[in-house]
């Protein structure tokens, strides 16, 4: 091969590389230009988990259960108001809180009920059948948040029985109003 020739080549592929990497920058300028503007799920659970401590965290995000006669709340009878610890959505009343005996705080009824409409309260039924038994899951109709089941077992009239994560609720003393 000719002595020669050698610079040619190498110019070539300079000129090769330098089409190259302008290619590539050229191709990643928009895309590092042009988010969406919405949190990925990875970003979303990292701020809950920024805000929350871990057993907040663990029951509301991760469904998790707190262990029962554990919870903060299942013995207050304070007159007051529980509100979503994720969003502070309002959630239960004391009026309706009463001593099920099952280890964690109990509600008859959603706050904001009307009769047995429950389209103005802040929560939401979900079937759960992640037990092996069919329950109903409770969860904040603002944020998401597990707060727990809900059972047929309570006292009358409305005969249900709100079984919530006292770690789920954060509550306020007063009416509320
Ligand atoms: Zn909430």
């Amino acid at each position: 091969m000719a002595a020669h020739l050698l610079p040619r080549m190498l110019g070539n592929v300079l000129l090769l590389l330098r089409s190259l990497l302008r290619s590539s920058g050229d191709g990643l300028a928009p895309a590092a230009g042009g988010g969406t503007g919405t949190l990925s799920e990875a970003t979303v659970a990292t701020d809950w988990k920024k805000n929350l401590t871990p057993g907040q965290f663990y029951v509301t995000r991760e469904k998790g259960t707190e262990p029962l006669f554990s919870g903060i709340y299942l013995n207050n009878t304070e007159l007051g108001i529980y509100y979503c610890v994720c969003c502070n959505a309002p959630l239960f009343s004391s009026e309706k809180k009463y001593n099920s005996g099952t280890g964690w705080p109990s509600f008859s009824e959603v706050y904001g009920t009307r009769g047995r409409d429950e389209s103005n309260t802040n929560i939401m039924r979900r079937p759960d059948n992640s037990s092996g038994s069919i329950r109903t899951e409770v969860i904040c109709k603002r944020c998401d948040a597990h707060l727990g089941h809900v059972f047929d077992d309570g006292p009358t009239p409305s005969g249900q029985r709100f079984c919530i994560n006292s770690v789920s609720l954060n509550f306020k003393q007063g009416s509320g109003q």
